[in-house]
């Protein structure tokens, strides 16, 4: 297995931080053994169908020049146009980016809505660049794509560091191109724009969701249960706000820069502001400083890793304590570390489960782009409760018949579902 030289949301070494890519592969072929694919059929569903890498040149704010790096990947569309986020890193690669997509394929697959699985990327570091840089770098990035996207083939959405205002960037962008405006090219829009009520919060609100299930399922309360989130953006912050409303007892979160811990409960509203003003949980009054590491390992009910891939390893997995470990981060869990839970019998929900939420509410908003009809907030949140329990009762079906771990029923669903799309479809020609 090939490593990166990136630091994980763990500050873990690059020894330790698995190629996203690898790890996608390994988890692939671990459910594909699982539902006994034959040879072809394996080849076919794990291989990328397009992988496109474009040069973003733009003008910065001193009159300079600087070239970007973007991708954007399409693993397989076999059931529907092609949907997947964009992220803003300096870390970004293609093999990233193409684990990501991967995941997508899956992730539509396991809640079963009609789209396959995208991904794209720009190395950059948004921190550091004004709003109209960002501006810039988006608008062109769009273009480099344009002959990827488009509300029939290919939906972007946000994931780390973009949001809707980068979403907007995209729309005006391609429908400047087309002449008439396309609302349903991205989702995770301004609702403005033709945004659906409910998207900025469903990732956090379907993880709460499957937690609340999972709960069920161990015979756990959500009442006083101890949450920690690694990771305070748009899914840990919100995430951590839901569960707080459910009665869990928030008792530590972390970002980039670090980590704070209360064991008698944080506000993660105040949190929420605090990181507003100050660019970081860290500092927040009445809490204990902690590192990303030490969060990983507290003692809790729920840990919920919200930041990046590679947060729990075979390193740090003998010391989590969590009882429920929710992936509202994409992969942030190597396969290693998983054999290891699964010994410990903690509960893992893993992330094309768990982080579903964000991409089926980004479906809905797409359908009342095409049907220019809109919900309530609380027909769209009803719609998405139903997606993701149902999903949760298929997945932890199947982990129970068959007696395997939660990731590996979640894939086996999904990857079921995209192999018999291209049986029935047939390979062209
Ligand atoms: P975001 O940009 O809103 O937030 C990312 C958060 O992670 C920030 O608080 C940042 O400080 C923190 N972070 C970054 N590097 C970190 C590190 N090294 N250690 C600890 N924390 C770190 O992004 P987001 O949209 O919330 O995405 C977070 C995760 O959720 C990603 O894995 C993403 O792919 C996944 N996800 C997001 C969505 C969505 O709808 N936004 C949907 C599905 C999955």
């Amino acid at each position: 297995m090939h490593s990166t030289t990136t630091t994980t949301p763990t500050g873990a070494t690059a020894a330790s931080a698995p190629n996203p890519w690898d790890v996608a592969l390994e988890q692939f072929d671990i459910a594909a053994r699982h539902l006994r694919l034959d040879d072809g059929m394996k080849e076919v569903l794990r291989t990328p169908k397009r992988q496109l890498i474009v040069s973003v040149p733009v003008r910065m704010d001193d009159g300079s020049f600087r070239v970007f790096t973007g991708f954007r990947v399409q693993h397989n569309v076999t059931r529907g146009p092609a949907k997947g986020g964009i992220r803003y890193h300096w870390n970004v690669t293609l093999d990233e980016v193409k684990a990501l997509a991967a995941w997508m394929t899956w992730k539509t697959a396991v809640v079963n809505i009609p789209y396959g699985g995208a991904k794209g990327g720009v190395i950059c570091n948004p921190k550091e660049m004004s709003e109209s840089e960002l501006q810039r770098m988006t608008r062109r990035y769009t273009t480099e794509i344009s002959l990827l996207i488009g509300p029939e083939r290919d939906i972007p959405a946000p994931d780390v560091y973009t949001n809707a205002q980068t979403m907007a960037w995209i729309m005006d962008t391609y429908s400047m191109h087309c002449g008439y405006s396309v609302p349903g090219v991205v989702t995770g829009k301004p609702l403005s724009i033709g945004g659906s009520a409910g998207r900025n919060e469903a990732t956090a609100r379907g993880c709460m969701f499957t937690i609340r299930e999972a709960m069920k399922a161990l015979g756990l309360s959500m009442q006083g249960s101890t949450v920690a989130v690694q990771g305070y953006g748009n899914a840990g912050s919100i995430a951590a706000t839901l569960l707080h409303q459910a009665g869990c007892k928030v008792i530590a979160v972390s970002d980039s820069r670090g980590g704070i811990l209360n064991r008698k409960g944080l506000d993660p509203w105040e949190v929420i502001g605090y990181k507003a003003e100050k660019g970081s949980v860290v500092g927040f009054p009445g809490a204990e400083k902690i590192s990303n590491e030490d969060l990983i390992e507290l003692e809790c009910e729920v840990l919920v890793p919200a930041g990046l891939e590679g947060a729990i390893t075979g390193q740090n997995a003998p010391r989590v304590r969590a009882k429920i470990i929710a992936e509202a981060a994409n992969g942030p869990t190597t396969p290693e570390a998983d054999r290891i839970l699964h010994e410990k019998k903690a509960f893992v929900i893993p992330d094309i489960l768990a982080n579903a939420g964000g991409v089926t509410v980004s479906y809905l908003e797409w359908v009342q782009n095409r049907e220019e009809l809109f919900w309530e907030e609380d027909e769209v949140n009803a719609r998405l409760e139903r997606v993701m329990v149902r999903a949760f009762n298929d997945v932890i079906r199947i982990a129970k018949n068959d007696r395997i771990d939660m990731r590996t029923a979640a894939l086996a669903l999904a990857i079921g579902r995209v192999a018999e799309a291209t049986r029935v479809r047939g390979i062209y020609p």
